[in-house]
């Protein structure tokens, strides 16, 4: 018989109360965070504020994003199931969760090797496969295999890296936090052409991008 998760009520809860009431709609993102324990990315004494409505340390001064926050970036993407995606700050690798089950492939760049350790073994024991993870400088993209069609820093940037919008696919989006150490805009910008399109989905505070061209 499979095993109840203890904290499935929960993670329902909170797709209700903090996503979907706060105007989140795509259907597949809310049912992938009702479904993805995202209690397993946190460190155990943490779990029973897995699903609170803020960020949680994750060690070495970093954090797993606010719920809504990841649901808010997520949507922004536009994911159909088919894309190719790079994540920028793995993280604890719930992002990177949720992305491999919205979209075809993830290539997701950590700079913190312990941090890359720990969500590949997450990833794994949940049997989330269609990946790659690498340890290096995301600002930098991972020009191999480029271009991307969509492509999410979880990290707060000085300002845009150009590597990124030159990894951008046609119509391909980029989503990321840019402004002062304290504070941010979270933008998108989609490639049409040789033009970028720049939009303000609102502000926003992360930890710092730290790289040849962030911080
Ligand atoms: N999406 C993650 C967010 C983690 S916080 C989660 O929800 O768990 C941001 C992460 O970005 C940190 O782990 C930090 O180490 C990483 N980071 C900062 N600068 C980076 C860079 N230049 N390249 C790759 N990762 C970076």
């Amino acid at each position: 018989m499979a095993q109840t998760d203890p904290f499935a009520l929960a993670r329902r809860r909170m797709v209700e109360d903090q996503i979907a009431r706060r105007g989140v709609r795509d259907r597949r993102l809310l049912a992938a965070m009702a479904d993805i324990p995202r209690h397993l990315f946190v460190d155990e004494a943490l779990w029973s504020q897995a699903y609170d409505d803020h960020p949680l340390s994750i060690g070495q001064g970093q954090t797993i994003s606010q719920p809504y926050m990841v649901a808010l970036m997520t949507e922004a993407l536009g994911l159909t199931g088919r894309e190719k995606v790079l994540e920028i700050g793995t993280g604890s690798g719930y992002q990177t969760a949720i992305l491999a089950r919205l979209a075809d492939w993830v290539y997701s760049v950590e700079r913190l090797p312990e941090l890359s350790r720990r969500a590949q073994a997450v990833l794994e024991e949940l049997g989330i496969f269609n990946l790659n993870l690498k340890v290096g400088d995301g600002t930098k993209g991972w020009p191999e295999h480029a271009p991307y069609d969509a492509i999410i820093v979880t990290a707060g940037a000085p300002q845009v890296p150009q590597p990124l919008t030159e990894q951008l696919a046609e119509g391909g989006r980029l989503v990321i936090p840019v402004g002062d150490r304290h504070v941010q805009t979270l933008l998108r910008i989609t490639r049409r052409g040789d033009r970028l399109v720049r939009e303000d989905l609102g502000g926003c505070r992360f930890v710092d991008l730290v790289g040849d061209h962030g911080w």
